[in-house]
């Protein structure tokens, strides 16, 4: 038996296992500074005469970008927040309001926080003192212009900008893209191939267009495409480079793991696509070929290689990050990180990107019929020589949490263990350490029982 001890705070680093942390990359450090300057940015957009859109779902900030708008990505807000251990005075809000506990924690957080308790800020009944620093927070952010909805496969994202809508007296214009369902039951359908998938890309980039007519309309200017074609060359480059970056981690030991792509989503999910996005994937992926060249990994002595299953808890990056390096076990890949975010670069024609960015909206994960998505899952697994499956079952987010049992069914029929463990992607509340420790652990014996017997 491993040594397990309680754990301390929720703020202290989990002592378990052999004590042991995770070896982070160093480079990632440069996009801890340009997230900063993106959100210094944002707050300041008022007095650089911007006009604000906020908008949830997938990574559409390159036409935000290309038109000089701001942009607020109501899920990157609440991770921010709850990155910060900032989240839960905007959930209480929340409650106080009648949102349920059950709702999606990244809505609960942006409506509770950026919304109702900005409005309580502005009209002096916030019940927090104006200089307090949630206060200070909450004051920064930008109301919308215009709010904006492409959320694939789940729906709560539309709900959630339906109550902002309701909040701001329905009076923002609000324009929805549906990002609709691959279900793959078609006899030609497959990963990126069949009628299906030309079908839905087509009427994915028809909407993108209906979008930015959209954006004509309530900006006043005309849309040049030509800027969203060198926006995206950027894009596309950075996003080559992670790839090329993530492909290098099947070495042994994995010279990054999973947590480094996690704080590496940021760049490619929300920032500017400009050459600082370059710079950062050509900073990791050269530090990992360095750690390749001298045999240094992203967990000492790795003897271990799992995979991530669920969205991230946002709370407790590091946090996690650490106690899998405790047990010698390192997260090679996932599916938050390996499968989503521009996955498919060479898609986008840079003369004419839309349909190619309307198909990277596509193939979200979640947004695959079961059959397709837990096949590529296996194919990642057995790219990185994945020996177990860490499920996060995020309590709030049902689009992650659906085919669970299903991705671990198949990870038990392909040899490899799994565990589910609870938690949330931005309420610390539903995360439970003891339950986490004792299912590693149980896990461990079990790989290395199977070691023995092989
Ligand atoms: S439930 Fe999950 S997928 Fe749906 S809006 Fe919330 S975080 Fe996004």
């Amino acid at each position: 038996m491993m040594q397990h001890i309680a754990t301390q705070g929720p703020s202290a680093s989990p002592i378990f296992g052999n004590g042991e942390r995770a070896n982070r990359l160093k480079s990632t450090k440069f996009g801890g500074r340009l997230v900063n300057d993106y959100w210094d940015n944002l707050f300041s957009a008022r007095e650089q005469g911007k006009m604000v859109v906020w908008y949830n779902g997938t990574y559409i900030p390159p036409f935000f970008h290309a038109h000089d708008l701001a942009w607020v990505h109501g899920e990157a807000w609440s991770a921010y927040l709850a990155a910060k251990h900032g989240e839960i005075p905007a959930q209480k809000a929340g409650e106080q309001w009648g949102y349920d506990r059950e709702l999606c924690s990244y809505a609960r957080t942006h409506i509770g926080q950026a919304l109702i308790d900005l409005q309580k800020l502005n009209d002096g009944t916030l019940g927090i003192a104006p200089d307090d620093p949630r206060a200070e927070t909450m004051r920064k952010l930008p109301a919308p212009d215009m709010i904006i909805n492409a959320y694939p496969y789940c729906s709560s994202g539309q709900q959630w900008d339906d109550i902002t809508y309701r909040l701001f007296g329905k009076k923002v214009p609000m324009f929805t893209i549906s990002i609709p369902l691959l279900w793959g039951g078609r006899t030609d359908a497959g990963y990126l191939r069949g009628d299906e998938w030309n079908e839905r890309s087509r009427y994915v980039a028809d909407q993108l267009m209906a979008m930015t007519r959209f954006i004509e309309e309530h900006s006043g200017r005309k849309y040049d495409f030509d800027r969203l074609s060198e926006v995206m060359s950027y894009v596309k480059r950075a996003a080559e480079l992670r790839l090329e970056a993530m492909d290098l981690c099947t070495t042994t030991p994995s010279p990054a793991s999973f947590f480094d792509w996690i704080v590496s989503i940021a760049p490619v999910n929300f920032l500017p696509g400009d050459q600082n996005l370059v710079t950062y994937f050509e900073g990791v992926k050269a530090e990992i070929q360095q750690r390749i060249a001298s045999g240094e990994g992203a967990v000492k002595d790795e003897k271990y290689r799992l995979f991530f299953d669920g969205m991230m808890n946002w709370n407790k990056v590091g946090w996690l990050a650490d106690k899998f390096a405790a047990v010698n076990a390192c997260v090679v890949a996932g599916r938050y990180t390996h499968m989503s975010f521009w996955q498919e670069p060479q898609l986008i024609d840079l003369k004419d990107p839309v349909l190619g960015m309307a198909q990277n909206y596509l193939i979200c994960p979640n947004n695959h019929g079961a059959p397709i998505m837990i096949g590529e899952i296996e194919k990642i697994c057995e790219k990185f020589n994945v020996n177990g499956m860490v499920m996060h079952a995020s309590r709030t987010c049902r689009g992650m949490t659906n085919s669970q049992f299903l991705i671990a069914d198949s990870a038990k029929r392909n040899g490899r263990q799994a565990l589910f463990f609870e938690g949330d992607v931005a309420d610390e509340s539903f995360y439970k350490d003891e339950l986490l420790n004792t299912r590693l652990e149980a896990m461990i014996e079990s790989m290395d029982a199977q070691r023995r017997a092989a």
